[in-house]
């Protein structure tokens, strides 16, 4: 078998980047370790920045989003038992998110690839980037209970945090940053109206916590848990008792309960792999960087990424130039250490870490009523969340 660009992953970076591809006429194969109905089966990020949209109105498959989305012009910080609003629009110059599930965006790419005959192989088992320091490179695997190969141009590693692609290239031509922090979230779903329209973060003595959602009837809470709590800790009842006592009156008191549909326990990480490109590998999204959920930029550094090496794949291809491939990691890099700083920014101001007790704790606040009062700070938040140009 013969592609021009072999993607390993078929979650969002992969079948981004395979859609631009394919409606740019480079042809392309994805290859995906679980199930079409494992990948859409997991529930993940929500938030989308503006960049990320246009991408995906760019690939064809933007059209559910905008009907069915949900654009927010700003949400809500709350500390010291009163919540505050940042507004995104009136401080970034008419800028917004939009709230659509990461599960949503990847039935709406897997559908447009569908309909637009691109090939994907699911259950690969063994996938292996291999011979991509020289011009020849390509991937095996097992499908169908055969070994096959996969020769092509280039191989763009989209296969998450713990795929094969990064773990293919040799340990001292790569450089791992990396912060585990010591906590993880609880999050639970849950059929009911949201507590507010907008997203509410919360700093409380007791730990963070954050209402978010999916939709106008599906609600997506969070607590901060500790990092060997597990969910079957959390009953419903505990679960919606705690976040209550970690938001201001007003808000615990309005807020509706029923019973959840999906639990799960994430830890936080900061991580990132330098370089991006290894020869004729590209590493794309989960599989390159990792940031804490706080300031929902994990799905959206993976869309720029992907703006990145699609830019540079077609320049190789229609204008014969390798100037785009060759800035990619650099770009791609400069754009992901902020995204890195701001996380770290959001986890830090916004969480409980014990070992810095009440001190910790007053200068949070601080940081935080800082934030209130000054227009300059909420824009440089602003700015950050909407998503920092490409
Ligand atoms: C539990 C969880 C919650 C999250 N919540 C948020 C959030 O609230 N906000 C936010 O912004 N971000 C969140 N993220 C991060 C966000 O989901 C990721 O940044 C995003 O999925 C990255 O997309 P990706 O395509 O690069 O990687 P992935 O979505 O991880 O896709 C990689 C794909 O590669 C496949 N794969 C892996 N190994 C192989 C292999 N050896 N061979 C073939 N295929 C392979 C995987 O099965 C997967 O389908 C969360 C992530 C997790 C894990």
């Amino acid at each position: 078998m013969r592609t021009q660009v072999a993607i390993i992953g078929s979650g969002p970076s992969g079948l981004l980047l395979g859609q631009l591809l394919t409606d740019a006429g480079i042809d392309n194969v994805i290859l995906e370790r679980v199930s079409k109905d494992y990948v859409l089966g997991r529930v993940r990020a929500g938030v989308l920045e503006e960049g990320m949209v246009a991408m995906l109105d760019e690939a064809g498959a933007g059209e559910r989003m905008h009907a069915e989305g949900l654009p927010h012009d700003g949400f809500d910080v709350a500390f010291d038992g009163a919540h505050h609003r940042i507004d995104l629009h009136g401080l970034t110059g008419g800028k917004r998110v939009m709230v659509y599930g990461q599960t949503e965006v990847t039935r709406d790419l897997m559908d447009r690839r569908e309909a637009t005959g691109g090939t994907s192989i699911y259950e690969a088992a063994n996938v292996s980037p291999q011979g991509f320091d020289g011009d020849a490179p390509f991937v095996t695997f097992e499908h169908g209970g055969k070994e096959q190969r996969l020769d092509c141009d280039f191989i763009a590693g989209c296969d998450g945090f713990h795929g094969i692609s990064r773990k293919s290239v040799p340990a001292d031509a790569i450089t791992n940053y990396e912060r585990v922090y010591p906590f993880g979230w609880m999050g639970i779903l849950a059929e009911v109206e949201p507590v507010s329209h907008e997203l509410i973060y919360a700093n409380h003595p007791r730990g963070f916590a954050l209402c978010s959602m999916r939709s106008m009837t599906r609600s997506r809470y969070y607590v901060q848990c500790s990092l060997d709590d597990r969910v079957e800790n959390w009953s419903d009842e505990r679960f919606w008792d705690e976040i209550r006592r970690r938001l201001p009156a007003d808000v615990a008191e309005r807020m509706k309960t029923t019973p959840s549909f999906e639990k799960s326990i994430a830890p936080l990480r900061s991580f990132v792999a330098e370089p991006m490109r290894f020869g004729r590998l590209f590493l794309v999204g989960d599989a390159a960087h990792i940031v804490p959920p706080t300031g929902a930029k994990g799905l959206n550094l993976a869309a720029s990424d992907v703006r990145y090496l699609f830019d540079g794949l077609r320049e190789h291809y229609a204008e014969k130039s390798d100037a785009g491939i060759d800035a990619y990691s650099a770009k791609a890099l400069s754009r992901i250490w902020k995204a890195e700083r701001f996380s770290w920014w959001m986890t830090t101001t916004l969480h409980r870490f014990d070992e810095q007790g009440a001190f910790g704790q007053r200068i949070q606040e601080a940081e935080l009523d800082y934030l209130i009062s000054s227009r300059a700070a909420r824009t440089a938040l602003a700015e950050n969340y909407v998503g920092l140009p490409y």
